[in-house]
């Protein structure tokens, strides 16, 4: 592994130069809020190692864990399952995704009813991706994730969040109307938004910025996938639309499939972290794929101190050993 990158702040591959070593001690590491998406759980196994999981993650003390819906238009009872079970287990706020694609407007909004009966007080809108299997179209259904934020905020919810591109959305038709799509979100009442993944921080920066002109700047949470598998991560680039910066894709030719493989990833993750904080970022939310290790191991090396550890069935902070 790597040597320890705070107080000096080395940029480890080059990748993200860094001039003024000062500007990149990870001073947001101390005061940063951080987030974990995971997945639902399908069965009662998996349910529990999921659980185990997040028990370590615990530590960082998370301002929230969000747990993904449907993804693929597949498996969508999970949700609320999972969110119980992880409020429940753990004290932590839970964020539960909601899509609109291929459902019916009442489907959605009982989708949302039923998160609110298992305790989930915060929710992330999404319009989500046509199911690739031919499904029959829905009745009623919403017209676009706009009106779903509009109407979650009339019956109620007022901690919605949503989504962010900093590569724009693959079917955007130009940065401006990505851009302008996000502001109508805002608009429609969305507290904050969380990006795509992004391996490109300028592309991060320059939607922040535009961000800033409204005074929405510090609403924008960088997501960031915690990946140990450059094959995979490229899968999940290609379909997503994120861009991989010509000089990434040489860099992790280098490690694909060799021992070295898994600390690669953690370094060009160090360095996107590095480079976010170094710009004042102060706020993260981490693609777990429902593994704690490899981000324990990110988040220690960013010298990001634990809270101390919950037994899994404690509720209670104070009961932290
Ligand atoms: P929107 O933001 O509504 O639209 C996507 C883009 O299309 C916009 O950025 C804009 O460029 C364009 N657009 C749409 N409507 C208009 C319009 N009327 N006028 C102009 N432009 C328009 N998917 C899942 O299935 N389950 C999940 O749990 C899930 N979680 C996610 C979490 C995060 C943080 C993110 C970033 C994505 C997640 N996704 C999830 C993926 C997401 O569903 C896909 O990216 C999907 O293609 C777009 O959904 P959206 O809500 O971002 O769409």
């Amino acid at each position: 592994m790597h040597p320890h990158p705070a107080p000096h702040g080395v940029s480890i591959n080059g990748l993200y130069p860094l001039n003024d070593t000062s500007e990149v001690q990870i001073k947001a590491g101390r005061q940063s809020k951080l987030s974990f998406e995971v997945f639902p759980a399908k069965t009662e196994k998996a349910q529990k190692a999921l659980l185990s999981e997040l028990r370590l993650l615990y530590a960082y003390r998370p301002t929230f864990i969000s747990v993904t819906y449907g993804a693929g238009g597949k498996s969508q009872a999970g949700t609320a399952d999972t969110a119980k079970q992880i409020q429940k287990t753990l004290n932590t706020d839970v964020m539960a995704h909601l899509t609109l694609a291929a459902q019916s407007r009442d489907d959605v909004l009982a989708t949302a009813d039923r998160f609110s009966a298992a305790g989930v007080r915060q929710i992330l809108a999404l319009r989500g991706d046509q199911p690739h299997e031919t499904v029959s179209l829905p009745q009623n259904p919403f017209e676009d994730t706009v009106e779903l934020i509009r109407c979650l905020a009339d019956r109620g919810w007022d901690n919605i969040r949503t989504s962010a591109y900093p590569d724009i959305h693959k079917e955007a038709t130009d940065a401006d109307s990505d851009f302008d799509w996000l502001l109508a979100k805002f608009d429609a009442g969305a507290c904050e938004a969380v990006t795509q993944f992004f391996f490109d921080a300028d592309n991060f920066f320059r939607l922040r910025d535009r961000l800033d002109r409204y005074g929405l700047a510090n609403k924008l949470i960088p997501g960031i996938l915690v990946f140990r598998e450059i094959e995979k991560m490229i899968g999940f680039a290609k379909n997503c639309g994120v861009h991989i910066p010509a000089r990434l894709h040489v860099e992790l030719s280098r490690s694909r499939q060799t021992d070295l493989e898994e600390a690669h990833c953690l370094s060009i993750l160090l360095d996107l972290l590095l480079r976010l904080s170094s710009q004042g970022v102060e706020q993260y939310h981490f693609y777990s794929l429902n593994k704690a290790q490899p981000l324990v191991t990110l988040l220690d090396l960013l010298d990001l101190p634990k809270q101390g550890i919950c037994a899994v069935a404690d509720r209670q902070p104070e009961t932290c050993y």
